[in-house]
């Protein structure tokens, strides 16, 4: 068994939407566990440091545009193959790619407007949970 953690994000519009309580039953449903949550209004600042590794690109500024608009939902969900499982969760980038009955599917209204975030490796896990987190936050589940 593979106990992992990954980080998640639930998009202004998807909170908007009020889907928090929605997207947290499929993520409870897939087995991963929530350790550590709250609601942040994010600052250009915090967005921008965020998604530092897309600066420069043309999606940028209508990113951190986007992610500034409303509060997100921050958490960091714990399970096993938490990753993996919580990106096949989520479904593709793009909606319109997203497999039917993802959150992206079900959620997002455009490629950035996409209704969710999650880590893509547990490298980046580790550095996004600790973005938003301390380590006095987080709620080990699996001990
Ligand atoms: N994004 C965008 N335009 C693009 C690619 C990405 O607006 O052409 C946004 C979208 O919200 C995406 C985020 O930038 O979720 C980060 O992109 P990444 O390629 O890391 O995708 P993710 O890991 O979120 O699936």
């Amino acid at each position: 068994m593979t106990i992992e953690r990954t980080f998640s994000i639930i998009k202004p519009n998807a909170v908007a939407k009020n889907a928090i309580g929605a997207i947290y039953a499929r993520f409870e449903t897939a087995g991963l566990k929530i350790v550590a949550a709250k609601m942040v209004q994010l600052t250009r600042e915090q967005a921008e440091g965020f998604y530092a590794e897309h600066l420069g690109k043309p999606f940028f500024d209508g990113l951190v545009g986007f992610m500034t608009s409303g509060p997100v939902m921050v958490q960091a969900l714990e399970g096993e193959e938490a990753v993996r499982r919580h990106r096949e969760i989520m479904g593709a980038t793009n909606p319109d790619n997203a497999l039917a009955g993802t959150l992206r599917a079900d959620y997002a209204d455009s490629l950035t407007e996409n209704a969710v975030h999650g880590s893509d490796s547990t490298e980046s896990a580790a550095r996004e949970i600790a973005y938003f987190f301390t380590e006095s936050e987080i709620c080990p589940r699996t001990r």
